[in-house]
């Protein structure tokens, strides 16, 4: 893979800006530090946050196995796919494919970033179609969005037409895997160093609890890392987000467990849904959710809020008519959604 032919030409010659903790990198105690106009009391938060990101990074590079010039961390993951878009897309010259239904943020940001988005729809099984997807690259196709477990359909791509992907498509491969710690598969960041264009992208928001300090990861090779850490701003990640992803990466047990737990509850909302006349279809999931198809998404959408049950409706996205998404919630939670359905069928 030639990196050069798939940046845009303005990155390349770009040179990132130098903040005063990249410029001075040591940290030690007994150094005075008056490079960065900061307030010089301290309060735990009066530095500049670390740019790189270190320890954090240190920790996913040990649990992942990888080395830390393979991870970028963002401001969620949508800043994460936003830098993907800066690097690679020259606005209102490139296209990107993406495969819907899935998530939506792949064509919000191609339309902010001025890129023409390319739609090649999933099988009615929620496979990637390799040969449509492969008739619609051009020289121009920068980035193929793969979302695996997939948002909104739940289900894991297979792994050879991700294979099959990887080798023919001619830009780069981003597989989304927001919701892998769900999943029985594996990561394909064991993958990683045999695919030079291979981004994948991780969140803590889902198995990890932490929708709320916004932190994505993008892991890919060390030359595309460079690239995006170069355009990123400067201290994207504020220390409360370092601070606390950290703490959670020490007690990585605990999120091993709430994932089992979810997965367990997962499994028995399916059981009770099954046995309501209302759902014609629950789809398997690999995922913290279900999509499942019910007789009339906007009545039982709309019967469902009454209750101060939020569900998220789906029916207007293409192959999910009549379709709901629900996440798994506490056992609690799911027990109330059980009972009120039950009061509706
Ligand atoms: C929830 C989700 C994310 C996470 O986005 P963040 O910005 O990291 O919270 C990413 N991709 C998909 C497909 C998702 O459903």
């Amino acid at each position: 893979m030639n990196l050069e032919r798939l940046l845009r030409k303005n990155i390349i010659s770009l040179s990132a800006y130098s903040s005063a903790r990249d410029e001075f990198k040591e940290v030690n105690e007994a150094f005075v530090f008056i490079d960065a106009n900061e307030n010089p009391n301290n309060n735990g938060y009066n530095r500049y946050p670390d740019p790189q990101q270190t320890a954090v990074k240190q920790k996913l590079a040990e649990l992942r196995d990888l080395e830390i010039n393979q991870i970028l961390l963002g401001n969620g993951s949508d800043e994460v796919l936003d830098l993907i878009f800066r690097a690679f897309c020259e606005p209102n010259n490139d296209n990107i494919i993406t495969l819907p239904p899935t998530y939506g943020m792949y064509s919000v940001l191609a339309n902010l970033n001025a890129v023409e988005i390319r739609e090649v729809l999933l099988s009615t099984e929620f496979q990637p179609k390799v040969n449509s997807i492969l008739e619609q690259q051009d020289q121009r196709s920068k980035l193929l969005f793969l979302c695996t477990p997939n948002n909104p359909t739940a289900n894991s791509f297979d792994n050879d037409l991700i294979e099959s992907l990887l080798r023919s498509f001619n830009g780069i491969v981003v597989i989304d895997e927001a919701y892998i710690d769900f999943s029985i598969n594996e990561s394909w960041l064991s993958r990683l160093n045999e695919f030079p264009n291979l981004i994948v992208t991780q969140t803590f928001s889902k198995a990890f609890g932490l929708a709320g300090i916004r932190l994505g990861i993008c892991y890919a090779s060390k030359e595309i890392i460079a690239v995006l850490n170069k355009i990123k701003p400067p201290y994207n990640i504020n220390q409360l987000t370092q601070n606390v992803a950290l703490e959670k990466l020490e007690r990585i047990t605990n999120v091993k467990e709430e994932v089992n737990s979810i997965i367990n509850e997962r499994q028995t909302l399916i059981s009770q849904l099954e046995t309501i006349p209302l759902f014609v279809k629950i789809y398997p999931s690999d995922a913290n959710f279900l999509l499942v198809q019910v007789d009339d998404a906007n009545l039982r959408y709309r019967q469902l809020i009454s209750k101060g049950i939020v569900v998220r409706n789906r029916t207007n996205q293409p192959l999910c008519h009549n379709c709901l998404r629900l996440t798994i919630g506490t056992p609690e939670e799911n027990q109330k959604l059980i009972t009120f359905l039950n009061q509706l069928s």
